[in-house]
């Protein structure tokens, strides 16, 4: 039997690893059409922070590895550009320019997803960058060094435009940022994102929101960000407004698109097409708490949903629950995390939400370097089940709402998830953890 997988990161590395340990003879053929395979997109900001670092040190296990040590044919700078699910094939052309077309029995598409560049005069100048590869990590870190880059605006206030203003900072370098919406972490409750962004302020960083970018202009060697009513100078322009599934291949193969043209999957991660599997960030997923599908391209369900293609496709058939949306992301001093709904998108999905929000501490009263810590909880007020959990902090929030993430995961309504025996050490936290606290507050409304 023969398994083919086009894209060589997170979800198709993983899938080509775990098939191969499964059954040792299997014929694994990854397709990949640059030349980075398996590294961690996740580290890229921290490392773009530290000159000092190569971006290869990145690369969690080298193309030679998978070849000579896993018995992988993995063939890099190979660009899959058509499947035909009726005579199982995919074609596709060579760095060399050399055309290919290789049989499959079963296929994985992990081709994950690109950055959002809008369509505006000036997003292909030098110097307007964006970052979803290794490759593009490369490029960023590379003209920052050749240029002396002094001042860099940031268009887009998600977690990769903050992770990177904080890593632009690190440097010393002067950040602007500037994003349409007028709301900053609009998925976030307001009382939570006012927090994060004075944290954002208070590190230099001047913000803009309500402002869509007309056109980027060049001057003078220098780039300018034009807004309706504003022009930001920079060295360098950074594009972080979202990303988009790959997912053009599938498309055209017939195969059915999901949310956000996303690849439609079952639980299997099955396509609408047979022996055509898709996973990673080109792929929907069902959400545990609305039961509904949903986009949420993140690392771990990458990693997991390739494991259960192997896995399938070894005649093992390995279902998943799906995910909750579960998000932790660091700006400067604070962790900002998320699992679950929030009220809004709760209605939308038919709840009646009620929600609370709460202070507590991030250590046992009067321990020393004890800090604050805000707790924002949703929960259905017709069955009393948790629906999600926001956190903001300086310690202690980040690793937390992983256990929030389990309670939903187990569907638990907040009575039950209150009674849970969560640990305790002043150095940890209150006797009664900050989410626990959170439960009793919001059991009352409820
Ligand atoms: C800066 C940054 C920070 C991040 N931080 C986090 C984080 O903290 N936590 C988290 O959970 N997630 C994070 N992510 C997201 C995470 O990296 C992704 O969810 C994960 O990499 C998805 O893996 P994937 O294999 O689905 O897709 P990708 O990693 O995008 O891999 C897809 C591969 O397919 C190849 N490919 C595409 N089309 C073709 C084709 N036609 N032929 C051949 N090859 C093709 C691509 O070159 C690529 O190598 C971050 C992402 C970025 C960019």
């Amino acid at each position: 039997m023969k398994f083919l997988i086009i894209g060589g990161d997170a979800a198709g590395m993983s899938a080509a690893s775990r098939a191969k340990r499964n059954m040792p003879d299997l014929e694994v053929m990854v397709l990949e059409k640059t030349h980075d395979v398996s590294y961690s997109a996740c580290g890229m900001p921290y490392n773009i922070a530290d000159a000092r670092r190569t971006i290869d040190d990145l690369v969690v296990r080298q193309a030679n590895i998978f070849r000579e040590k896993q018995g992988i044919n993995l063939l890099t700078g190979h660009r899959a550009e058509s499947v035909d699910p009726a005579a199982k094939t995919v074609s596709g052309r060579s760095d060399a320019g050399h055309a290919f077309s290789f049989s499959y029995d079963k296929l994985l598409i992990a081709t994950g997803a690109s950055p959002v560049l809008p369509d505006i005069p000036g997003i292909d100048l030098p110097g307007v960058m964006a970052l979803k590869s290794l490759d593009q990590g490369r490029k960023i870190k590379d003209f920052i060094k050749k240029n002396n880059v002094k001042h860099v605006v940031i268009i887009g206030m998600g977690y990769i435009g903050l992770e990177m203003c904080e890593a632009l900072r690190e440097r010393s370098i002067d950040v602007t940022m500037a994003e349409l919406s007028s709301d900053f972490l609009p998925w976030m409750n307001s009382e939570l994102s006012d927090t994060v962004k004075k944290e954002v302020e208070s590190h230099h960083v001047r913000l803009y929101l309500g402002q869509g970018v007309d056109r980027i202009e060049s001057k003078n060697g220098r780039l300018s960000v034009v807004t309706p009513h504003l022009a930001l100078d920079a060295d360098m322009v950074l594009v972080a407004i979202g990303i988009t599934p790959n997912s053009m291949i599938a498309e055209k193969a017939g195969i059915e698109l999901g949310v956000n043209r996303s690849i439609a999957v079952n639980q299997l991660m099955q396509t609408s097409a047979k022996d055509i599997y898709a996973a990673g960030d080109c792929a929907d997923a069902f959400h545990v708490v609305s039961g509904k599908k949903t986009w949420i391209p993140l690392a771990l369900v990458a990693n997991r949903a390739g494991w259960a293609v192997a896995d399938t496709v070894c005649g093992k058939p390995t279902q998943l629950d799906g995910v909750c949306g579960t998000a932790v992301f660091k700006v400067f001093d604070l962790e900002v995390a998320r699992t679950g709904l929030n009220e809004t998108e709760a209605s939308e999905y038919g709840f009646v939400p009620v929600s609370e929000i709460i202070k507590s501490r991030s250590r046992a009263h009067a321990h020393p370097g004890s800090t604050d810590i805000w707790v924002y909880v949703v929960a259905d007020q017709i069955t009393g089940r948790l629906l999600g959990a926001q956190m903001v902090g300086k310690e202690g929030a980040a690793h937390r709402i992983n256990a929030a993430a389990v309670a939903l995961h187990a569907r638990m309504t907040v009575e039950q998830f209150s009674q849970t025996d969560l640990a305790y050490a002043p150095p940890f936290g209150p006797v009664w953890d900050p989410l626990l606290t959170a439960a009793n507050q919001i059991l009352k409304k409820i």
